[in-house]
């Protein structure tokens, strides 16, 4: 596991709450259409590496309205990340599932992520 820092955006209201899982308060999401259009940090495609897993709650913390059970997946370039029902980077998955995104200025937890949002 490489290292991680435990600086969040000046912009976000977001923190590592444990040395092993990020926290990620009502973030406004980002667009949906995330694989496919250019990595603002590249212009090419985004390149998502997987963060274990990802819950989603329905609200600011400390919500217990569980949206997503699933995992997190984050773009290594421009910190994008998705918290999506199934593991987009599984070979055998079609499809996120039920899913939100959003973003953050660094390195997510390799391990969980939770994130509590309204966009649902
Ligand atoms: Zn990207």
């Amino acid at each position: 596991m490489h290292a991680q820092t435990n600086q969040a955006a000046p912009n976000l209201t977001a923190s590592k709450n444990a040395l092993s899982t990020s926290v990620i308060n009502l973030q406004k999401a980002n667009d949906v259409k995330l694989m496919y259009y250019p990595c603002p940090a590249t212009g090419q495609k985004h390149h998502m590496v997987g963060r274990g897993r990802g819950k989603a709650y329905k609200g600011a913390y400390p919500s217990t309205d569980l949206q997503i059970n699933g995992y997190c997946t984050q773009c290594r370039d421009c910190k994008l990340f998705i918290i999506s029902e199934y593991e987009p980077l599984w070979a055998d998955v079609k499809s996120l599932g039920k899913y939100t995104s959003g973003n953050a200025d660094y390195d997510l937890s390799n391990l969980a992520t939770v994130y509590y949002t309204n966009d649902f």
